[in-house]
C-alpha cells in the first residue's frame, strides 16, 4: 500500500494537522490484526541475560559497590537519558529545536551511551509511532497490550506494515547530518566502547573498583535500567493517566514515568504537539529535567529555534478535545474558573 496522508492516525509535524487547533481531520483508530509472532530468539536471549545480569548489578550496587561507582552510574544513568530524550527524541525525531554541532557531538556521545540503536534507527522508528500510532505499522504498538509496547516488539519480526508504510517515511533531513550519518556507520564499533567498555574501565582504574562490580553496576544495571525506563514512555505512558488534551488516543500524562524518563511522561501533551520541544506545558520543568537541559543550552545559544505551541491552541484543544482534567497548577492559576474561586473556603483569615 502506498503511503498517502488519509493513512495517517497521528500528527507528527505541524504539517500534519488539519484543524486550527492542531488534530488530523480524521479521528485516531486503534487496531491490530491477529498475526502470528513470529520470534526472534537471538534477541530474547540476550535481553534475558541483560536482564538477569542488571539484576545481579542492582544487587551490586546497593551493597558492595564503591559509592563512586554507584555515582558515576547515576551520572551515565542521566547523560545516556539526555542522548534519547534531548536527542534522538526531541531534536531528531521530532525536530522541535535545532542544535550547534558542539551540542549534536555531545548528545551523539550520550546517545551511543544509551544503546538504543543508531539516533538515526530511533527516530525513524519513532517518526513511525506517531504518524502510525496504534496501529500496525507502529513499531511498539499499545494496542498489542503492555508486554508488547514495553519489550515484546523487540523480541518478534516487525509487521509488515512498518516495513511497507516506512518507505513514505522522509528521513533526509536526519541523512543530511554527517554526525548522525557517522554514527551510524560506525555503530557497533563505537556502542561497545560506549555503553560497556568506558563504564567498566573508568571505575576500575579512576578509583579501583573490581571489574565485576564495574560491569554489573555501572554497564548492565544502569543500561537496563535506562532501557526500562524508556520503554515505560511506550507501555505505562501509553496504558495510565490522565487525558487533558485528548481523550481519543491512548497516550496519557504519567507523572511518574516523567520522573524517572527525565520529562518523557506527559505523553497525552506530547502525542497531541509532537513538535513542542518541552513535551509538556509551561509549568512542569521540576519532573522535566531534559527540558531544563535545552533551556541551559538555548542560554549559550547551542540550542535555537525552540519550538513550542500557544496558550490559546491549547486551550481550544483542551476545551475541544480533553477528558477534562487539564491541570491547575494551584492557588491564582490563570485558568482557574470564577466560582471556584468563589466557593473556596479560607480558614484563619487575616484581615487586610
Ligand atoms: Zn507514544
Ligand atoms: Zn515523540
Amino acid at each position: 500500500m502506498a503511503p498517502n496522508a488519509s493513512d495517517l492516525n497521528g500528527v507528527l509535524f505541524e504539517t500534519d494537522a488539519g484543524t486550527p487547533d492542531m488534530a488530523l481531520p480524521t479521528p485516531a483508530r486503534q487496531q491490530a490484526d491477529n498475526r502470528p509472532k513470529q520470534y526472534v530468539w537471538r534477541n530474547i536471549i540476550l535481553f534475558a541475560y541483560l536482564h538477569l545480569a542488571a539484576l545481579y548489578g542492582g544487587y551490586l550496587f546497593l551493597f558492595s559497590a564503591k559509592w563512586q561507582t554507584d555515582i558515576f552510574a547515576y551520572i551515565l544513568y542521566v547523560m545516556s537519558g539526555l542522548g534519547i530524550t534531548a536527542g534522538a527524541h526531541r531534536l531528531w525525531a521530532h525536530k522541535s529545536y535545532k542544535a550547534k554541532w558542539p551540542l549534536r557531538v555531545i548528545l551523539v556521545i550520550f546517545n551511543t551511551i544509551a544503546f538504543q540503536d543508531s539516533a538515526l534507527d530511533w527516530a525513524r522508528d519513532h517518526r513511525m509511532h506517531h504518524k502510525y500510532s496504534e496501529t500496525d505499522a507502529d513499531p511498539h504498538n499499545a494496542t498489542r497490550g503492555f508486554f508488547f509496547s514495553h519489550i515484546g516488539w523487540l523480541l518478534v519480526r516487525k509487521h509488515p506494515d512498518l516495513k511497507e508504510k516506512g518507505k513514505g517515511l522522509d528521513l533526509s533531513d536526519l541523512y543530511a547530518d554527517p554526525i548522525l550519518r557517522f554514527q551510524k556507520k560506525y555503530y557497533l564499533l563505537l556502542m561497545p566502547l560506549a555503553c560497556f567498555v568506558m563504564p567498566t574501565l573508568v571505575p576500575v582504574y579512576l578509583w579501583g573498583e573490581s571489574w565485576g562490580n564495574a560491569f554489573f553496576v555501572a554497564a548492565m544495571f544502569r543500561y537496563a535500567f535506562i532501557l526500562n525506563v524508556t520503554w515505560l514512555v511506550n507501555s505505562a505512558a501509553h496504558k495510565w493517566g490522565d487525558k487533558p488534551y485528548d481523550k481519543s488516543i491512548k497516550p496519557s500524562e504519567n507523572m511518574s514515568v516523567a520522573l524517572f524518563a527525565l520529562g518523557e511522561g506527559f505523553h497525552n501533551y506530547h502525542h497531541t504537539f509532537p513538535w513542542d520541544y518541552k513535551t509538556a506545558e509551561l509549568g512542569n520543568n521540576r519532573l522535566n529535567f531534559t527540558t531544563s537541559f535545552i533551556n541551559f543550552f538555548g542560554k549559550l545559544g547551542w540550542a535555537y529555534d525552540m519550538k513550542t505551541v500557544s496558550e490559546e491552541i491549547v486551550q481550544n484543544r483542551v476545551k475541544r478535545t480533553g477528558d477534562g482534567t487539564h491541570y491547575l497548577w494551584g492557588w491564582g492559576d490563570s485558568k482557574m474558573p470564577q466560582e471556584d474561586i468563589n466557593a473556596a473556603i479560607t480558614i484563619n483569615p487575616k484581615d487586610d
